[in-house]
């Protein structure tokens, strides 16, 4: 019957599906299907505990091979973590995104394959020590597999200019004010005589941040799939967060401790030297503050940051121009080396530590947990979102003792959560967001079951879903 209808030219209806980051944060991957072509918006890894790093080895839920183009939002891990191992299990169509986008991509995926070489090593070796006699510990992709990879990124998006994608699929990205390239990305699909429009809002930012421009307005569309991370809370203002922080960090000097702070390397870690840097200068701070940046990405980061100044707000972007550094004052040093690392352990108080991974699964922060969380004189200082199962949602819902490196470390640090600086719209902000669609079809994702739920009893006049791991919708 099927091909039958085939023969008359019957229409297929546009499909949408959902294959990471569904009722739940991490993992973001989304498929539309059109015009007998396949396109995935974003191909991110899974981060979390053990059980939700599994989900990445297992099949994506669709044939990587069947795949024509991948659109990515952005270049934060959990949306661009798996495009490797895609490529590596048979991908080879054509990636699509930002100019930033592609270079913090690269930074990020070999970051990532680096990391999951490391701890396949460590794996090994516990296994070794065990009776364990099971199969060799393998890293889900190698560095070779993120260099392959690249091969496969081709069209460089610009802001607001529609690509078409393929015949029936056009592509639009829009300034998501999230981080370095970051964008929504509006599809205009065509099947047969039927046409739709599917607006994916990657990860909005914040508005009013002293770095990059505010998410663009968006434009109308039939169907929006859109993240949730706070859909259920409202940000403080960010000069109360700052004010926070310079409390923070004086507090913790006069107690004679440290300061530790998890940061993701993507524009976090520049927002907060400006804002130390401001405090310098206003003398909130003291002039001897001692900050290291202890993060090789974080570096490389702040690099391809000052390529792409368009994407900073004016002021920011015509101090840099004119050959000052905003980021830069006398007592910040960045750490590239594993040594320079490791000699920050041996500092005992008075400066404020920042390294990745924001969320704490891996990376030097851990390091720097292990020699500080246990003394009543640090402090621990969270200025991102940490999803369910990660070592900084333990510290941060109050787990009085962790486990690091094989080590139970008492958790006697002050800790601070700092919302404000949140690279993610709030409530407010997603709702007034989404209204500004008009969607009639709202499909929620990238956000917590229970977060999600209490957005959604917020939203009018749309139908809304929230899809589970590989449902199917039809448009
Ligand atoms: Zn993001």
């Amino acid at each position: 019957m099927k091909e039958a209808d085939d023969l008359w030219g019957k229409e297929h209806p546009v499909k949408l599906s959902f294959h990471g980051a569904d009722q739940g944060v991490t993992g973001s991957c989304h498929m539309v299907e059109c015009a007998g072509k396949r396109v995935l918006i974003d191909c991110g890894l899974y981060q979390g505990g053990r059980e939700l790093a599994e989900l990445n080895s297992q099949p994506f839920g669709f044939d990587p091979a069947s795949i024509d183009y991948v659109l990515l939002t952005h270049a934060h891990l959990d949306h661009c973590g798996r495009l490797p191992l895609l490529a590596k299990r048979g991908f080879h169509g054509e990636i699509i995104t930002t100019a930033p986008s592609r270079e913090l991509a690269r930074l990020v995926m070999l970051d990532a394959a680096h990391l999951q070489e490391e701890d396949a090593r460590y794996r090994a070796r516990i296994a070794q020590r065990g009776s364990s006699t099971g199969q060799p510990i393998a890293p889900l992709y190698s560095e070779l597999d993120a260099l392959n990879c690249f091969d496969h990124f081709g069209r460089t998006a610009v802001y607001d200019e529609p690509i078409e994608v393929a015949a029936g699929a056009r592509a639009t990205f829009i300034n998501a004010g999230h981080i370095l390239g970051s964008a929504s990305i509006y599809l205009q699909l065509t099947e047969g005589s039927r046409q739709t429009t599917v607006l994916f809002s990657g990860d909005l930012g914040n508005y009013g941040g002293p770095l990059l421009h505010d998410p663009a307005k968006p434009p109308a569309a039939a169907n929006v799939v859109m993240e949730t991370t706070y859909g259920d809370r409202l940000h403080k203002p960010l000069g109360s967060s700052v004010e926070e922080f310079y409390d923070a960090v004086t507090d913790t000097f006069k107690r004679g401790g440290n300061v530790v702070v998890p940061t993701f390397a993507l524009e976090r870690a520049q927002e907060l030297l400006y804002f130390i840097s401001q405090g310098i200068n206003q003398g909130r701070l003291t002039k001897s503050t001692q900050v290291f940046v202890d993060s090789p990405m974080a570096i490389s980061a702040t690099e391809i940051m000052q390529r792409h100044l368009e994407e900073l707000q004016p002021e920011i972007a015509t101090l840099i121009r004119e050959g000052h550094d905003p980021f830069h004052f006398p007592g910040l040093r960045f750490t590239r080396e594993n040594a320079e690392s490791v000699a920050i352990n041996s500092i005992h108080g008075g400066a404020i530590i920042m390294a990745g991974a924001g969320m704490c699964t891996g990376g030097r922060v851990r390091h720097h947990l292990q020699h500080n969380l246990g003394r009543e004189d640090s402090s621990v200082v969270f200025v991102g979102y940490a999803a369910i199962g990660t070592l900084a949602r333990h510290i941060i819902d109050g787990a009085k003792e962790v486990n690091i490196f094989g080590d139970n470390i008492a958790v006697r640090a002050r800790i601070y959560t700092i919302n404000g600086f949140s690279a993610h719209a709030d409530q407010a902000n997603l709702l007034a967001w989404q209204k500004q669609t008009g969607a009639k079809g709202t499909f929620l994702v990238h956000g917590e079951k229970d977060t999600m739920t209490k957005f959604a009893a917020h939203l009018t006049d749309t139908c809304v879903e929230m899809p589970e791991p590989h449902q199917i919708f039809e448009l």
